[in-house]
């Protein structure tokens, strides 16, 4: 076998304080026996020279005694340590590092957390344990194979054809959140499913075990959903990825939703999408995705107002002033396109410039006719949006005048 050796990729990608990093946790392994790994997404996003959102290395061996001895010899925070999966975060030099001891898993319950065979097992079973070819590739920080590629699955080949590749056939039914993780990597890179995979994925979504970890699939629906928009729900729907939370089937709506998401940002656009798919499925919102109140509370609002029809402008603002821009975008994909936008682009922007203290002040009593008659003002003022407040006051003391 050819050994690739990527120093060139690891100099030009990482900058000093990087590599001033890695060369030391080698030197310190070397002197203590340990081999280390760069790994996962980090290998194959220096190899397409893209930013990695995580800096991991993987000791060959036990990560945390690793992480230990590493902060017994040069300044390391340790930040985070999870004995169960031998995980250790630090921080070193200001730049945080996932280091990860080697472990073999299985999946003893279908769909669930796999089950931790063994922690320290050599970097071959590691790498088997992964999603695909192209996030099993890992870079030797060793001194002897500095920066030497390892690609035990043949990722390098799947990376050069842009293509997304289980590494066995039980994959997805191990845990199918990885079909949503295929999806995301799909869009993020620009790549293929591998035709076997892709039928192993319409194998798994037509008889998909409802008895998984669905704590899991909303983590990586946020995830995946957030991160991208269209094309990734397209590809959700027509892939039939969705089957994975609900069993009713479903076509996309005829509207451009991206639009909508890249023009109002909602904080929470992976909301919208499912949103639209509990609109029609019920299932969604009952506990088993463990969305918390506030998410729950956002589609709820909008399966409430999916029937209602909101014709007159101060019933349109009045039902969705106190909505959530997601409950909003939920309601305008499906089916309340014209009233939301006419919301959000007119309605929204009048604001009633008098309040009950001016009522107080105008000598008023309180009384429960305050608000009517700040609602009547408001219906004017829907229809004229540039009066001022000197208008507002005449209005209101007609209103309120006779019967104070
Ligand atoms: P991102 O850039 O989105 O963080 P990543 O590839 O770094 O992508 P992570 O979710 O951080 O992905 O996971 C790190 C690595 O752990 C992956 O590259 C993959 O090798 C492995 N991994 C993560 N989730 C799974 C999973 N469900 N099954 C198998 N391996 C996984």
């Amino acid at each position: 076998m050819n050994i690739i050796n990527l120093y060139e990729n690891y100099n030009s990608y990482f900058d000093a304080g990087f590599k001033a990093i890695f060369e030391l946790c080698s030197k310190i392994a070397l002197k203590n026996g340990y081999q280390l790994y760069l790994i996962g997404g980090l290998v194959r996003d220096l190899l397409l020279n893209q930013n990695s959102l995580d800096i991991d290395i993987t000791v060959e061996g036990d990560a945390i005694k690793f992480a230990r001895i590493l902060e017994s010899e040069a300044k390391v925070k340790i930040l985070s340590v999870h004995k169960n999966f031998g995980t250790i975060k630090v921080e070193i030099n200001g730049k945080k590092i996932d280091f990860a001891s080697t472990r073999s898993e299985t999946y003893p319950k279908k769909g669930h957390l796999p089950h931790v065979d063994r922690i320290g097992c050599n970097l071959k079973e590691d790498i088997f344990r992964r999603d695909f070819t192209v996030n099993a590739l890992a870079m030797s920080l060793n001194q002897g194979s500095f920066a030497d590629l390892i690609d035990y699955a043949d990722g390098l080949d799947d990376l050069k054809n842009k293509k997304i590749r289980v590494l066995h056939a039980k994959s997805f039914v191990d845990d199918p959140t990885r079909i949503i993780r295929a999806l995301k990597y799909s869009s993020r890179l620009g790549f293929e499913i591998e035709e076997n995979t892709l039928k192993l994925q319409e194998t798994y979504l037509k008889n998909v075990n409802y008895d998984m970890c669905n704590k899991r699939i909303k983590n990586e629906l946020k995830k995946t959903l957030n991160e991208y928009s269209q094309e990734i729900f397209e590809k959700f729907i027509n892939q039939k990825i969705y089957r994975l939370i609900s069993q009713k089937e479903f076509k996309i709506p005829q509207i451009g939703i991206e639009n909508l998401i890249a023009k109002y940002k909602p904080k929470h656009p992976w909301l919208v999408y499912l949103g639209l798919i509990a609109i029609f499925e019920s299932d969604v919102l009952s506990d088993k995705l463990e969305l918390t109140k506030n998410e729950k509370d956002i589609i709820l609002n909008a399966k409430r107002l999916y029937n209602s029809n909101l014709n007159e402008d101060f019933e349109i603002y009045k039902n969705f002033m106190a909505q959530k821009l997601e409950t909003l975008l939920i309601l305008a994909i499906s089916g309340q396109e014209k009233q939301v936008l006419h919301y959000l682009e007119d309605l929204a922007k009048v604001k009633l410039s008098i309040n009950g203290k001016d009522l107080l002040e105008l000598g008023f009593q309180p009384s429960k006719l305050f608000g009517e008659g700040l609602d009547f003002v408001l219906k004017e003022k829907l229809k004229n949006p540039h009066m001022k407040k000197s208008q507002e006051l005449e209005i209101i003391k007609d209103y309120l005048n006779p019967i104070a």
